[in-house]
C-alpha cells in the first residue's frame, strides 16, 4: 500500500520500546510573519499548510481565517491544536501553537512578548508538575521546537524576524525555514539562504544546532547529514492537496506550467 509515514516510528529502539507503551508528547510551534496586512494578496506563509503535509492530517479544521481589517486591530494570540496520531503502534499526541495575529498590527513592539510568556509559563508548569507528588503522569506541554518562516518575497529577514528570533532564541529550539520556496527560482533560493545565514550570524540569533552524527556511521551517511546541515535554513513548500504526476498520486501543487511535488 502506498500509505505514506511520518518517521516518528523508526526512532532508535530503547525510545521506541518505552514511547510504545506510553506514547509521547510533542509540541510545536509555528511562527512568523506574512506580509503586512492591509496590503492585499495573502498574508499566510504557508504555517499550516506545511504543518499538515508534515503530519498527513488537517489540523486546522476548525480555524476561522480574518480578513485584512480585523487583522490589523488583533492582539497576538496563542491558539492550540491537538491531534493523536499513531503509527505502527507508536503513539504521538502531537500539539501544534501557533501565533496568529504575530506582526500584523500597526504597532508590532514587542509583539513576541506573549509568546516569550507562553513559552515560559509552560516550562513554570512543568517544573511545578515535576516538584509536586504527582509525577507518574506528567503532561509535556513545553513548547519542543519552533519552526520560524521567514518570507520568501522580502531581501533576508526583516526586522522584525531578528526580534522575535532574538527574544525566543534562549527559550526554544529555533528552526528557520524559508517559506513558499516554489515562488523563488534555484538561483535565487541560494541567494536568501545565504542572507539569511549571513544575517543570523551577524545578529547573533542561535538557532537549533542538530547533533553531530555519530563517528561510527558510514562516509555516504556523513555527507547525507553534512549536506542536511548545510542547507539550513531549509527551504519548505507545502501543499495540502494529492495530485497525479506521472501516474503516481503525490501531494503537489498544481500549477499550470507543472507539478512541485
Ligand atoms: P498560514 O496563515 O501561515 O497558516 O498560511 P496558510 O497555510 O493558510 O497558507 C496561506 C496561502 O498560501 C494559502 O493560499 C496556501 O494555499 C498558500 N501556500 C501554502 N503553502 C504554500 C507553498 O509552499 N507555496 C505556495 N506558493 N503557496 C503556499
Amino acid at each position: 500500500d502506498d500509505k505514506e509515514y511520518v518517521g516518528f516510528a523508526t526512532l532508535p529502539n530503547q525510545v521506541h520500546r518505552k514511547s510504545v507503551k506510553k506514547g509521547f508528547d510533542f509540541t510545536l510551534m509555528v511562527a512568523g510573519r506574512g506580509d503586512p496586512a492591509g496590503l492585499g494578496g495573502e498574508s499566510g506563509l504557508g504555517k499550516s499548510t506545511l504543518v499538515n503535509s508534515l503530519f498527513l492530517t488537517d489540523m486546522y479544521r476548525d480555524r476561522k481565517l480574518l480578513n485584512a481589517e480585523e487583522r490589523i486591530t488583533q492582539t497576538v494570540e496563542i491558539t492550540k491544536h491537538v491531534v493523536d496520531i499513531e503509527e505502527k503502534g507508536v503513539k504521538l499526541r502531537l500539539t501544534i501553537v501557533d501565533t496568529p495575529g504575530f506582526g500584523d498590527a500597526v504597532n508590532n513592539t514587542e509583539c513576541w512578548k506573549p509568546v516569550a510568556d507562553y513559552i515560559d509559563q509552560q516550562f513554570e508548569q512543568y517544573f511545578r508538575d515535576e516538584s509536586g507528588l504527582n509525577r507518574k503522569n506528567i503532561q509535556d506541554n513545553r513548547v519542543h521546537c519552533c519552526i520560524y518562516f521567514i518570507s520568501p518575497f522580502g531581501h533576508g529577514l526583516r526586522p522584525l524576524d531578528v526580534e522575535f528570533m532574538r527574544a525566543l532564541h534562549q527559550r526554544v529550539n529555533i528552526v528557520p525555514v524559508l517559506a513558499k520556496a516554489d515562488t523563488l527560482t534555484p538561483a535565487e533560493v541560494e541567494r536568501m539562504k545565504n542572507k539569511i545565514r549571513e544575517e543570523i550570524d551577524h545578529y547573533g540569533i542561535r538557532i537549533y544546532q542538530f547533533p553531530e552524527c555519530d563517528s561510527d556511521e558510514d562516509e555516504e551517511f556523513k555527507l547525507q547529514d553534512q549536506a542536511l546541515k548545510e542547507s539550513i535554513p531549509f527551504a519548505v513548500i507545502g501543499s495540502n492537496t494529492v495530485v497525479e504526476a506521472k501516474g503516481r498520486r503525490v501531494r503537489g501543487r498544481l500549477y499550470p506550467w507543472g507539478i512541485v511535488e
